[in-house]
């Protein structure tokens, strides 16, 4: 099938398609068309990984827009993608075609999300704006879930599926358009959003799957090709060999510090194969990262980069992130080392794929657990560039032959596993529960009945009577936290109970902070705040590594006056413990809110800088509510909640809470006038510009900026010296 063939799409959309390589549609692709995503029918894709979904879901915005004058949303599977995805969209804008990024914040209707076309954002961000008003949501036309697989994740899979359930029941004739990965039951998928099905293994590239073990390749065909490792080991082996024969290769390992540990090896491997040219493109790209951000993350990726070598994981930069991303795909850095939460959704097809390991470390357990075989099969979906390499190969390592069949049976020839609904779990209903009755989608037990029996759960499951037992044990703890009021079967929130839902808080978290904000009522310490936010199910753990535990222990004594509520008894050992982790990630945040440097920070904690910046932003959103719940349950801890937040958000100690306020005024620039003598904003109003240009080292741009923005009568600073005086003028 022509992609010029094609009909009810906005004028000049498919010569876009031509200049951009795409003429022909793959088999999958024509598929969704004859089975109708250009005329509004729903279709589930489930298609091998890099083999073109993503424009079957553009088919289906693009003639869902175009012929309905309706809005489309695709729903992505992790913020870091957000953005992504937009700016590929961002080629529509010239057909007329507003594309706009939901992220950031909860709590806002986002309103002005009701100008653009396309919609990009997370399932939580599309729960949250739905349970703040968003009237647009009306408006939706189609709707594309990119990775349903996704609902079988513990986690973030129920919020999906009760997203999708809402849209459905509020939008009539909402085009679904569903992508997954190849499961064997899409068709359950497929029934439950009453879709068309496309289910394929076709892929633009043949791939060949095998285990590497002693010093040979065996393949799924049967073949075995000699690869002996030497003296290196095998990861090092079979990417020396990907680069002699000019391919690149991406190496999966289970955690971060591995991926960083595994890249300074490889760089030794891609660096001989490297040319004068191709050290000088390198070097510049090692300097962007650099420019980034200055700390000791940066610094390693940048030396591996100038090697040729990278690793990539979710506690990177975004700027990180997309340099290596950009330099992989132009081939300049050769290998890849790379944790599986970055195998979805990131376009960076290689050579040969190695999965180094099968096995990862599982919280629930404490233990070593196997890797899914959905999970492997994706990894070993970027294996092979169409156009650009033979066939692509994916490759997992064995170390004994016990092993290499083992491997062989549980994901070489093994199906994935089918993809299970988890919503019939207490912390995922808590939420959607109270949700769901907030938003008025439903006003009685009757109802909301009804309404989780329109979703994939009630669909797969052969006892519904367990949903029905944990929808009663959530409502009863909703009752009992005064979220919601049940009377002779009628549900309604109360106004604690429609605030936690706008804030998008889970209940337990909510209640944690509200029993703690009591305990300690009046002026709670930053400290003390930043541990009873950490306490609940929101803030995602630290955990304590050894020795840890008497360090926490000891400040947990020293410092117990100002934590929130009754300190758990050391017998009580996974409340204690929990208790300790929560003081873990509160030093932390306490340390940033001190201004101690973010490498330091990284240091102390074995974190990266996106991991700090994460949990300051979760900090500033959960403290952010404990004031909102502060001010609706009139408890009087307001103001020391605000100052505790203000000086997370910017990292700074209390006398700078008022310079900060400025715009362009950060953490250090405060720093530096506070210690030129500017306390406030008024001082800056009045001071003598030559001293300010001073403190901020003789910026002239930035200095009339700040200037300006702190409300400074004559901020042009044309011809004004810095003052040589000012003691800052050394920095
Ligand atoms: P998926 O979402 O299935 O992982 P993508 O949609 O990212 O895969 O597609 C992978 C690559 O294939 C992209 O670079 C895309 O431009 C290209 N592609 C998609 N469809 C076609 C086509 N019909 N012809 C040529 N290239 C295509």
């Amino acid at each position: 099938m022509q992609i010029e063939d094609l009909s009810g799409l906005p004028d000049g959309v498919t010569e876009h398609f031509v200049s951009a390589g795409i003429e022909e549609l793959y088999p999958p692709q024509a598929a969704a068309v004859e089975a109708g995503v250009l005329s509004g029918e729903s279709v589930v894709a489930s298609v091998p990984t890099a083999s073109g979904k993503t424009l079957i879901a553009q088919l289906g915005m693009l003639s869902a827009i175009h012929e309905t004058d309706g809005m489309a949303l695709y729903i992505v599977p992790l913020r870091a993608l957000a953005s992504e995805k937009a700016a590929e969209f961002e080629a529509f804008e010239q057909f007329g075609l507003d594309v706009a990024v939901s992220t950031g914040n909860y709590e806002e209707d986002g309103d002005w999300l009701g100008n653009a076309d396309v919609v990009v954002a997370t399932s939580e961000k599309v729960d949250s704006l739905i349970r703040n008003g968003a009237d647009w949501i009306d408006d939706l036309a189609c709707v594309v879930a990119d990775e349903v697989h996704l609902v079988d994740d513990r986690g973030r899979g129920p919020t999906l599926e009760v997203t999708l359930a809402k849209l459905r029941s509020r939008v009539p004739n909402l085009q679904v358009v569903a992508l997954s990965a190849t499961i064997g039951n899409a068709d359950e998928i497929a029934d439950w959003l009453e879709a068309e099905l496309v289910d394929s293994d076709w892929r633009p590239i043949e791939l060949r799957t095998g285990v590497h073990y002693g010093d040979a390749l065996h393949l799924d065909d049967g073949s075995t090709t000699e690869l002996p490792t030497g003296s290196q080991d095998q990861t090092e082996a079979l990417v020396a060999d990907t680069i002699a024969a000019d391919g690149s290769a991406l190496v999966f390992v289970n955690s971060r510090r591995n991926a960083e540990a595994a890249a300074r090896r490889l760089g030794e491997v891609t660096e001989s194969a490297l040319s004068a040219a191709d050290r000088e493109a390198l070097q510049e790209v090692a300097d962007e990262i650099r420019a980034v951000s200055d700390t000791e993350t940066s610094e390693d990726l940048a030396a591996a980069v100038e090697q040729g070598a990278a690793f990539h994981h979710a506690g990177l930069a975004r700027g990180h992130r997309t340099l290596v991303e950009d330099a992989f795909r132009e081939r300049l850095i050769r290998a890849v080392s790379a944790t599986p939460t970055l195998a979805a959704g990131v376009n960076t097809p290689s050579r040969r794929v190695v999965v180094r390991d099968w096995r990862r470390y599982d919280g629930s357990t404490g233990g070593m657990a196997p890797l899914s075989t959905l999970e492997v099969h994706q990894m070993f979906g970027r294996a092979g560039r169409p156009g650009r390499d033979p066939h692509g190969e994916a490759v997992l390592l064995a170390k004994s032959h016990d092993e290499l069949e083992e491997l062989f049976d549980r994901y070489v020839y093994a199906d994935p596993e089918p993809v299970r609904s988890k919503l019939a779990a207490e912390p995922a209903l808590r939420s959607h529960v109270l949700s769901t009755v907030a938003t008025g989608f439903v006003h009685s037990h009757e109802g909301l009945l009804e309404f989780l029996g329109e979703t994939l759960y009630a669909s797969q499951t052969d006892d519904p009577s367990r949903l029905e037992a944990v929808t009663e044990d959530v409502l009863e703890y909703l009752d009992r936290n005064d979220f919601l009021v049940r009377e002779n079967g009628d549900l309604r929130a109360t106004p604690a109970g429609h605030l936690v839902s706008q804030l998008y808080l889970d209940p337990m978290s909510a209640a944690i902070i509200i029993d703690g904000l009591r305990a300690g009522e009046g002026s709670p310490s930053p400290l003390g705040l930043y541990h009873l936010v950490s306490r609940t199910p929101d803030m995602y753990e630290l955990y304590l590594k050894s020795g840890d535990e008497s360090t926490y222990t000891e400040i947990a004594y020293e410092r117990e006056r100002e934590l929130l509520g009754q300190t758990p008894s050391e017998f009580a050992e996974g409340e204690f413990e929990d208790w300790l982790s929560a003081l873990k990630t509160a030093k932390l945040l306490e340390d940033w809110a001190e201004e101690l440097d973010e490498d330091r920070i990284a240091e102390r904690y074995g974190v990266g800088p996106g991991d700090i910046r994460g949990k300051v932003e979760t900090a500033e959103w959960l403290l952010q509510a404990a004031e909102r719940l502060a001010g609706e349950l009139e408890i009087s801890s307001a103001s020391a909640i605000r100052e505790a937040r203000i000086r997370v958000e910017h990292g700074i100690r209390a006398d700078l809470l008022d310079l900060v306020g400025i715009r362009h005024v950060g953490r250090k620039r405060a720093r530096r006038l506070r210690e030129a003598g500017f306390e406030t904003r008024e001082d800056l109003r009045q001071a003598d510009p030559g001293r300010v240009l001073a403190a901020l080292s003789g910026r002239q741009k930035t200095t009339e900026k700040v200037l300006a923005s702190a409300g400074h009568p004559n901020p042009d600073l044309d011809g004004v010296e810095a003052d040589e005086d000012t003691p800052s003028s050394q920095h």
